[in-house]
């Protein structure tokens, strides 16, 4: 049994841009492009990043609903970059995904009790035990086993959301892929449930990719973090070490607009202005360093020199000239190259 429970490789998503009467492919989305990552089982993996940054669809080529254009994924020590229809099914017995709008991932015609059935039917659970596995299933989520009987519309945001985290686990997967559980849902009922994918997690022996534009909401849940920009893994790390000290100047920006809540916290904060600007399009990706054009720290090579992932540290990687020694002497003057030369740093990858 090997430790990372998935491996993902290289992996790429472009999606054609078609145009004219004719439709050829004029270009392409480059919405994910050369991401690889580790999760091993047990642990929570955090992909961040603005919308837009290639989050979600890693998620549904993972899970089967878009074909990778390029790299590969494997789960459990088997390739499943390219699955048929019925190995698919398979899959999905093992790696579940809850997706952001709680409301469209639910029948509106189906009663909860109704919905929840399906799966359970699916495995085999005999007719005479899934109402009392369903009320255990509700109760898992800390929803009322009376909620059984009501529609999606008879239910709460949050408690919509409960049921379909109910759902994906039902079938005890063994990996679950969390896009933006919470970002539909009120702040005050975010909290809540994350919290309860934490306990889940712990009572199921449970794995997680959770995907999130809001950094705050992962500190305390995932042991390490990704951060995503235009298609590409800017910067990763021990979520801790991320927090305390980011190294990419867009881990910093995204770090600075964060409201502190402590002292301890207010001296770890980057002293870095927000990000000016709008996300480039996929579509036409800026030259060099994707970042570049939203960076304050920007230089010539940042514009004409693409970047690898360079090893910062023990624990992290980040994708930024600032940390190649060859290119010291451009940055001479930003005030973390201190920390940054300080640091020995290799290309990695
Ligand atoms: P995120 O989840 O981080 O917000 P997405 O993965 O949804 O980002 O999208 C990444 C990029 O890919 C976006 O520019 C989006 O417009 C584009 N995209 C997503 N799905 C498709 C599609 N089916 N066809 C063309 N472009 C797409
Ligand atoms: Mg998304």
């Amino acid at each position: 049994m090997s430790e990372s429970l998935l491996e993902v490789r290289n992996l790429e998503k472009y999606f054609p841009i078609k145009s004219g009467l004719f439709q050829r492919t004029t270009g392409h989305v480059k919405a994910v492009d050369g991401v690889s990552f580790d999760i091993n089982r047990g642990e929570t993996l955090a992909l961040i990043g603005e919308s837009g940054s290639g989050k979600s669809t890693i998620a549904e080529t993972i899970i089967g609903l878009k074909s990778a254009t390029g790299g590969s994924i494997t789960f459990d020590g088997e390739d499943i970059t390219d699955l048929s229809e019925s190995e698919l099914e398979d899959l999905r017995t093992k790696v579940q995904m809850v997706f952001q709008d709680p409301t469209s991932s639910l029948n509106p015609r189906r009663t909860v009790e109704q919905t929840l059935e399906v799966p359970l039917k699916a495995r085999g659970v005999p007719r005479g035990e899934r109402v009392s596995r369903i009320v255990d299933l509700l109760e898992r989520v800390e929803l009322n086993p009376e909620h059984r009987h009501r529609y999606p519309h008879e239910l709460s945001g949050g408690q919509k959301q409960r049921i379909n985290i109910a759902r994906a686990i039902s079938i005890e997967p063994e990996l679950l892929i969390l896009d933006e559980p919470t970002s539909a849902l009120d702040v005050s009922v975010q909290a809540k449930i994350v919290r309860l994918l934490d306990d889940l997690q712990e009572e199921f022996d449970l794995t997680y990719l959770f995907i999130t534009h809001d950094l705050s909401l992962v500190r305390n849940v995932a042991e390490r973090t990704a951060v995503m920009y235009l298609g590409q893994i800017q910067e990763r790390a021990q979520t801790e070490q991320l927090f305390e000290q980011p190294h990419h100047p867009y881990t910093q920006a995204l770090l600075s607009a964060i409201p502190v809540t402590s002292d301890d916290e207010e001296a770890y904060k980057p002293q870095q202005d927000r990000l000016e600007g709008e996300i480039p399009s996929p579509e036409n990706v800026p030259t060099g360093c994707r970042f570049h054009t939203r960076c304050p720290y920007a230089t010539d090579v940042c514009e004409t020199d693409q970047v690898p992932l360079h090893a910062v540290d023990d624990h992290g990687e980040a994708r930024c000239h600032i940390y190649d020694p060859e290119h010291a002497d451009a940055f001479e003057n930003v005030p973390d190259v201190k920390t940054a030369a300080a640091v020995r740093s290799t290309p990695h990858e």
